[in-house]
C-alpha cells in the first residue's frame, strides 16, 4: 500500500494517515469486498452477484433461493455461493443476512485466511469487535443469532468457538458497509471491507468512500472487474495527515451526530464541527422578512410542528402513498414558509422529498422549483464536494429537464457532473450516466439557442425514449449513513 499506513491516532485508537500527498479527486486506495449478502427484504429483487435491480431473475435451481441476472453472473457468484448453497439445502430454510453474511465470512477465512489480498493492511482478527460495549438488550439479539448460526453452519465445515463467531458478529454489527445498486440509489445488501474499518470518522472528513459494483457484462467472468470500494481524497491532503470519512450525514444537528456516533460505534466525536456545533445555528435558523427576524417562539412552534409532520411523511412514504406525502408535504411547506431559513434541515427535508416525489408522479415544473431550494440549501451547509451534495445536484438537473428548463439543467447537470467527479470518479457509472446527459443538454441548448421550436419537438420525442434512466422510485430513503444501521 503505497498512500496510506497504519498509526495511533491520539484518543482515537487505530487509524490511516496519507504517507503521500494526494489531490481531491485522488484514489488513496481500492479494496475488494471480504464477503457480502443481499438484504433480505431484496433478495428476490436484485442479482445475489451483481447488485443490480432486476425485473426478471434467475434462481439457482439448488437451494432455490440465490437469484442471478443470467448465467454469467451466476457463474462468477458461485465461487462465494457453493458452501452456502449446499448448507441452506440441507438446513432446510434461509437464515437471516447477518448469519448469511456471517457464514460467508467464514468460509472465506476457511479457504484464504484473514488476508485476502496485498493491499489488505489488517486481518479480520485484528478488528475491533466492540462486543464489550454492546448494550445488553442487544447482547440477547447477538447470543440468537449465534445460536442460528450454529444450526445452520454444516457439520462438515471447520467448527469455530463461539468467541471468534461472535467476533464476525461483532464486527458486522459496527463495521457492516451497505452496498448500494450499481447506481449508487438504494441500499441494498451489506458487506465487509476490512481496510475501511480502519478509517476513523470526522463529520466534515478528508475523504469519501464510494463503492464500485464492477462491471460484470462480459460473457467471460476473466473480464469481470470486482466489487470493490475506492477512498477518495476531497480535499487535498499532505503527509502524515489522517484520513477520514463521515459515518453519518452531516444535515443532522452535531448533538444528533454524536448521539448516532456513540449508539452505533461507541465513540464520542470530538471533531471541530462537534465541538464548536458548527452550522447548528444555520440548520435550525428562522427566516427573515423584509429585514426583520422572524421571533424566536415562532421558529420554535413550526420547528416541532415540521417535527411531527415529518413522520407523518415518513410513515405514508414507507407506505408507497404517494399522493399522501405531497398532500403532507404541501401542507408543512406553506406553514414553514417565511419563518424557517432556507437552510433549516427540516425544511430542507420537506423540499427534498416534495421535490423526488413529484418528479416521479411527473409534476416537473413544481418539482424543479422545490429541488433548486433544496440544492441552494445544501450549497450552504454540506462542504463543496460532498456526494449527497453532487447527488442532490444531479437530481435537481435531472428534474430541470424534464421540466423543459434546459439552461438551468445543463448547469446544475455540469455542477453535479464536477462534484462527481472527485467523489466517484470518472469510470464509476453514476458519473458515466451523468456524462451522457452532460452532452444531451449541452446539444439541446445549442439547439434551443438556435431554434426554440425544433428544440421542443425534439425533447417531447427524448422524454418519450428517456434515454437516461436516472431516477428511481421514491420508496426509501437514499443511502445517508456509511455503514449498515440496526
Ligand atoms: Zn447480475
Ligand atoms: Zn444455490
Ligand atoms: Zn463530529
Amino acid at each position: 500500500m503505497e498512500n496510506v499506513e497504519v498509526f495511533d491516532s491520539p484518543g482515537k485508537g487505530r487509524g490511516l494517515r496519507a504517507t503521500k500527498e494526494v489531490w481531491a479527486g485522488d484514489v488513496l486506495f481500492a479494496e475488494p469486498c471480504f464477503a457480502s449478502v443481499v438484504f433480505d427484504s431484496f433478495a428476490a429483487h436484485v442479482c445475489h452477484n451483481c447488485f443490480r435491480r432486476q425485473q426478471k431473475l434467475q434462481r439457482c435451481g439448488q437451494c432455490r433461493f440465490a437469484q442471478y441476472c443470467d448465467r454469467t453472473c451466476q457463474r462468477a457468484a458461485w465461487e462465494e455461493h457453493k458452501n452456502e448453497c449446499a448448507a441452506i439445502k440441507s438446513h432446510g430454510k434461509v437464515p437471516n443476512e447477518n448469519i448469511r453474511l456471517a457464514a460467508r465470512i467464514m468460509w472465506r477465512l476457511d479457504k484464504d485466511g484473514g488476508v485476502i489480498s496485498d493491499l489488505q493492511l489488517i486481518t479480520l482478527d485484528d478488528l475491533e469487535d466492540h462486543i464489550s460495549d454492546i448494550p445488553e438488550i442487544d447482547l440477547k439479539e447477538l447470543k440468537v443469532d449465534i445460536h442460528n448460526f450454529l444450526d445452520y453452519w454444516p457439520r462438515t465445515c471447520k467448527q469455530h468457538t463461539v468467541d471468534s463467531i461472535s467476533h464476525i458478529f461483532g464486527l458486522i454489527n459496527c463495521n457492516g458497509f451497505m452496498i448500494s445498486d450499481h447506481k449508487g440509489l438504494q441500499a441494498v445488501g451489506v458487506g465487509l471491507f476490512p481496510n475501511l474499518c480502519l478509517v476513523n470518522h470526522d463529520c466534515w472528513p478528508n475523504c469519501t468512500v464510494i463503492l464500485n459494483n464492477g462491471n460484470h457484462s462480459a460473457i467471460s467472468t476473466m473480464y469481470h472487474t470486482q466489487k470493490r470500494i475506492e477512498l477518495r481524497a476531497l480535499v487535498k491532503i499532505t503527509v502524515g495527515e489522517e484520513l477520514t470519512v463521515a459515518y453519518v450525514d452531516y444535515l443532522n444537528l452535531s448533538e444528533d451526530r454524536k448521539r448516532m456516533l456513540k449508539q452505533q460505534y461507541f465513540f464520542d466525536c470530538t471533531c471541530d464541527h462537534c465541538t464548536n456545533k458548527t452550522n447548528d445555528d444555520l440548520k435550525m435558523a428562522g427566516a427573515e422578512v423584509d429585514g426583520v427576524k422572524v421571533p424566536d417562539e415562532k421558529v420554535k412552534e413550526i420547528t416541532e410542528y415540521s417535527q411531527e409532520m415529518l413522520k407523518k411523511m415518513e410513515k405514508a412514504r414507507i407506505d408507497a402513498n404517494y399522493n399522501e406525502v405531497v398532500k403532507i408535504c404541501r401542507e408543512c411547506t406553506e406553514k414553514q414558509e417565511n419563518v424557517l431559513a432556507d437552510t433549516h434541515i427540516y425544511q430542507l427535508k420537506m423540499w427534498s422529498t416534495l421535490s423526488e416525489v413529484l418528479s416521479y408522479l411527473q409534476f416537473f415544473e413544481e418539482a424543479a422549483i422545490y429541488s433548486r431550494k433544496m440544492v441552494d440549501g445544501y450549497m450552504k451547509l454540506y462542504n463543496p464536494n460532498n456526494a449527497q451534495l453532487g447527488m442532490a445536484t444531479m437530481r435537481a438537473g435531472v428534474t430541470h429537464w424534464q421540466a423543459g428548463q434546459i439552461e438551468v439543467a445543463h448547469s446544475m447537470i455540469c455542477k453535479a457532473y464536477a462534484i462527481l467527479m472527485v467523489t466517484h470518479g470518472p469510470t464509476h457509472p453514476i458519473t458515466k450516466d451523468l456524462e451522457a446527459m452532460r452532452m444531451q443538454t449541452e446539444m439541446e441548448l445549442r439547439m434551443f439557442k438556435q431554434n426554440e421550436y425544433i428544440y421542443h419537438t425534439m425533447r417531447e420525442a427524448a422524454l418519450k425514449n428517456q434515454p437516461v434512466q436516472m431516477m428511481s422510485e421514491p420508496i426509501e430513503e437514499g443511502i445517508k449513513s456509511l455503514f449498515r444501521k440496526k
